[in-house]
């Protein structure tokens, strides 16, 4: 097959500088949770992009000098020359398949709490350091001096980055991360010199920056300035229409503008609160005040809307960081005229979890998504099939699903039976919750690519049973049966039922999704912390409920922190009138009333309420893997090799885990038994002297 025409405009090369990409596919910075301390890993994941046919690739963060670093959180590191082979060897990968590597040097600034270095942090202005944990840490100002070590620290950094091969610069002073915002920002400026006050004054630092970096790399490296649209703190922050004075102003001075948004959290909606191509309205116009091409971000899986934002003039290359990450092979795919086998990204930000949890980043819709080096995965081919033929695979959710592709892929013959009369499980149900309709996108393209392979047959309302598995005759026998949640309230707070009135309406996340809902005052019992508890309340508010949302936590939907949504999620449950009560738990449920009690006093009282759901966690339907268990002694009468229990049904978790655990049942059927081998690569430091 061969690309739309209408795409052929995604295809044309652009000189960015002195060097040129050879589409404008462009994978701006992003984490990943492994940095320097996978370092390989994260170079494997790059040089798949690149491979995937993305014409730029870019580093994560990369902190340039020790005086400011954002420990404990794991990006790249380019102190000193020892750190140059690490990032070279993500430069050749990248540079192996022809894209334009690109580096993103960031100095923390006012967001460099140092705990590691134990350096004091410089900043424009003598402030407390601003960071996700509100570290009790202040930056004291940059003095001239210390103007004149930073620009330098810059050119050295820039120099080691082209020593290590590669070929872009980025300077970061976006999301509130890079110092270039610090300086530009009158929220982080408050210098009275000539590097504070008016905008001229504030951007002599980064003017200053660019001219040595120039000076020193700029033959034969782009340089790139990544900045946020608007920083959007008010009046004070940088605002989009300064940040439009200040490129007019600057027309030329970087080789392009890369246009990020906000905070991370603004850059990186979540698609429950933020649609594609979110911040069109933000960089429109931006590209008549300069010569310079201009990069965007907008979550863009859509080549229709790609190519939209080219012919509108409204940028010139496409930003992705999560669809690049859900589908590494995006550009291949539009070029390849393959426009329904893009896999795309769903806008959980689980990503950003591995990041925000200091782990190593997993995707919902590509699971092998940092397992390109530790376990060999490529996200488009799968290792050849091993001796025995067939499997059945029971459960559609995305456990099932995605074991069936990836099995199917591989070459197995693949059963896939389904109590239900619709494929993908849980996400089925969750779609219709509100704002996560974007999730489907799990249950749709696994579908999809499933009715292209001819070695897949799917039975539908085939609630099977032990003794059916045992007649049919699979070799292999993959049990993905899901959970259902539980309605005793036990989970954190209560590790055993709690008292629960049978006057009293109970429901489950499991009867609101099946459209069974209370009436009247209800009260939402979340003591599961990630997204079910506020989309629940949410959901309820809708069917005109009057909502109370009791949680043991301190925040809503605490884990949400990681995916960058908390905060909206609260704003938006206290906008639609839900009564919050944190740091509460329920210890006792009556007729008409509940017993919560602060969790720091164990102080009680009582409160009406009309219905109860309990958002507590959830009992994986694993009978028909224990009644098999139970008949091992059968299985080689049966033909069978193999019964495994994968996804929810083994042990409850967000989608991400239940995809991860349906991809690697595939990728290890009739693997050689590792014993008690580690089932990953990792890298080890070495010892010094
Ligand atoms: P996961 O997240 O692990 O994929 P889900 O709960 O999303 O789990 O999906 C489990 C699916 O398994 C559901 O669609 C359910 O209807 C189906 N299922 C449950 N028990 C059986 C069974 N015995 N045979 C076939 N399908 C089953
Ligand atoms: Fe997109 Fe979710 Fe994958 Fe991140 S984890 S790339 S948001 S699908």
């Amino acid at each position: 097959m061969t690309r739309d025409s209408r795409y052929d405009v995604l295809f044309q090369p652009l000189d960015i500088g002195p060097v040129t990409a050879k589409n404008r596919f462009y994978q701006v910075p992003h984490c990943n949770g492994g940095g320097y301390r996978d370092p390989s890993s994260a170079a494997e994941m790059r040089g798949i992009k690149a491979e995937g046919g993305w014409g730029v690739v870019f580093t994560e963060q990369c902190e340039m000098h020790h005086s400011s670093e954002i420990a404990p959180y794991i990006e790249l590191r380019l102190w000193d020359d020892g750190d140059i082979p690490m990032i070279a060897k993500m430069a050749d990968k990248i540079r192996s398949h022809g894209a334009l590597a690109g580096i993103q040097l960031a100095y923390s600034g006012i967001n460099g709490p140092n705990l590691y270095t134990k350096e004091v942090p410089l900043a424009p202005s003598a402030m407390p350091i601003r960071t996700f944990t509100n570290d009790p840490v202040q930056a004291r100002a940059l003095d001239k001096q210390d103007i004149k070590d930073l620009r330098r620290w810059f050119v050295i950094a820039a120099k080691r980055s082209r020593t290590a091969g590669f070929n872009l610069i980025c300077l970061y002073g976006a999301h509130g991360f890079g110092i270039f915002q610090h300086f530009l920002s009158t929220a982080t400026n408050h210098r009275t010199d000539e590097y504070g006050g008016s905008l001229e004054n504030r951007a002599r630092f980064v003017r200053e920056v660019v001219a040595d970096v120039r000076d020193e790399v700029g033959d034969t490296m782009g340089l790139t300035l990544r900045l946020s649209l608007d920083e959007m703190v008010g009046d004070l922050g940088f605002a989009n229409s300064e940040v439009r004075d200040f490129i007019e102003m600057h027309a030329d001075l970087p080789d392009l503008w890369d246009l990020a948004h906000g905070a991370w959290e603004d850059c990186s909606g979540p698609s429950r609160f933020k649609e594609e191509a979110a911040q069109e309205d933000l960089v429109r116009g931006i590209k008549s005040l300069t010569t310079k091409p201009v990069v965007g971000v907008g979550r863009f899986t859509s080549p229709d809307v790609m190519a939209r934002q080219l012919t509108s003039g409204t940028l010139d290359l496409i930003g992705c960081a999560r669809p690049s990450i859900a589908d590494p092979f995006l550009p291949k795919k539009v070029e390849e005229g393959r426009i329904e086998d893009i896999r795309e990204c769903i806008g959980c930000n689980i990503c950003i979890t591995g990041d925000m949890t200091m782990s190593i980043s997993r995707c919902t819709q590509n699971p092998s998504f940092m397992e390109e080096w530790r376990k060999g995965w490529h996200p488009e081919r799968m290792n050849e099939k091993g001796g025995s033929s067939n499997v059945l695979i029971l459960g559609s959710g995305p456990a099932g699903l995605e074991a069936a592709l990836a099995c199917a892929k591989r070459g197995y013959d693949v059963a896939l039976a389904e109590a239900g009369d619709v494929l993908g499980g849980r996400v089925k149900r969750e779609r219709a919750l509100p704002g996560l309709s974007a999730w489907g996108r799990v249950a749709d393209y696994r579908e999809y690519q499933l009715s292209q392979k001819p070695n897949v047959e799917t039975y539908f309302g085939s609630e099977l049973t032990a003794e059916q598995v045992l007649e049919f005759g699979f070799e292999n026998i993959c049990i993905a049966t899901g959970a259902a949640w539980r309605a005793d309230g036990v989970s954190r707070q209560h590790v055993v039922p709690m008292p629960i009135d049978a006057a009293m309406p109970i429901f489950t996340p499991d009867d609101i999704m099946a459209g069974r809902l209370p009436t009247g005052a209800v009260t939402v019992y979340d003591d599961d912390h990630y997204y079910m508890g506020g989309v629940i309340a949410e959901r309820l508010v809708e069917a005109g409920c009057a909502v109370t949302l009791v949680t043991p936590c301190a925040y809503v939907s605490d884990w949400t922190n990681n995916t960058l949504e908390q905060v909206t999620i609260h704003k938006r449950l206290v906008e639609m009138g839900v009564d919050i009560q944190l740091n509460r738990g329920v210890v006792a449920v009556g007729n008409g009333a509940i017993t919560t009690n602060c969790t720091y006093t164990d102080q009680t009282r009582e409160q009406a309420a009309d219905a109860v759901v309990m958002v507590a966690s959830r009992l994986p339907n694993d009978a028909v893997y224990e009644a098999l268990k139970a008949r091992e002694a059968d299985w080689a009468d049966a033909g069978i090799n193999s019964v495994r229990l994968i996804g929810d049904a083994n042990a409850p978790g967000p989608i991400a885990w239940a995809t991860y655990a349906g991809h690697r049942f595939a990728r290890e059927l009739d693997g050689e038994d590792i014993g008690d081998a580690l089932p990953f690569r990792r890298e080890i430091a070495e010892l010094a002297d």
